[in-house]
């Protein structure tokens, strides 16, 4: 099943595949294992959160993804399209710069055998909500699937 947000973006051309590349929002992709992804991000965590951080957010100012009711749902859809698991914002206090958000069936943690995780999932969420609020985030692990919770959860502040 292909995500609603993936039909929009085929829709106005800012998804497209062919000559040897795929490009999402302007931007080239590549589509690698996951195994890959943890081996990169164990590597050099603290590397990692940053460029997530900032070329999510640099995704989110070109989708010009705005506060509203159809919000949670794009930051849902950016994660099914990334495969970084099922996302579901708890409580968003917008006034006070806050969040705290679940991911169900983190691929990252599944695999990671409970080593250093969520710096990919970290900087994404960061890099979404610094976009969103217009105000420099941060985010952290709360719970993580790979230390026993049944799901992932984080504090974005
Ligand atoms: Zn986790």
């Amino acid at each position: 099943m292909l995500s609603n947000f993936v039909h929009r973006l085929l829709f106005v051309k800012e998804f497209e595949i062919g000559e040897g590349s795929t490009e999402i929002i302007g931007t080239r992709q590549m589509v690698v294992p996951l195994q890959f992804m943890l081996s990169m991000q164990q590597a050099d965590p603290d590397k990692f959160y940053q460029y997530m951080h900032s070329s999510i957010q640099t995704y989110f100012s070109r989708v010009q993804l705005e506060l509203g009711e159809e919000t949670y749902k794009r930051m849902e859809e950016v994660f099914d399209v990334f495969g970084l698991g099922k996302l579901r914002v708890v409580d968003f206090d917008k006034a006070n710069f806050k969040a705290l958000v679940e991911v169900h069936n983190p691929p990252i943690c599944i695999e990671s055998g409970g080593g250093h995780v969520c710096s990919i999932t970290t900087g994404v969420l960061a890099g979404m909500f610094s976009q969103l609020l217009g105000k420099e985030v941060h985010a952290v692990v709360n719970k993580c699937t790979a230390r026993g919770a049944q799901n992932c959860e984080f504090i974005i502040k």
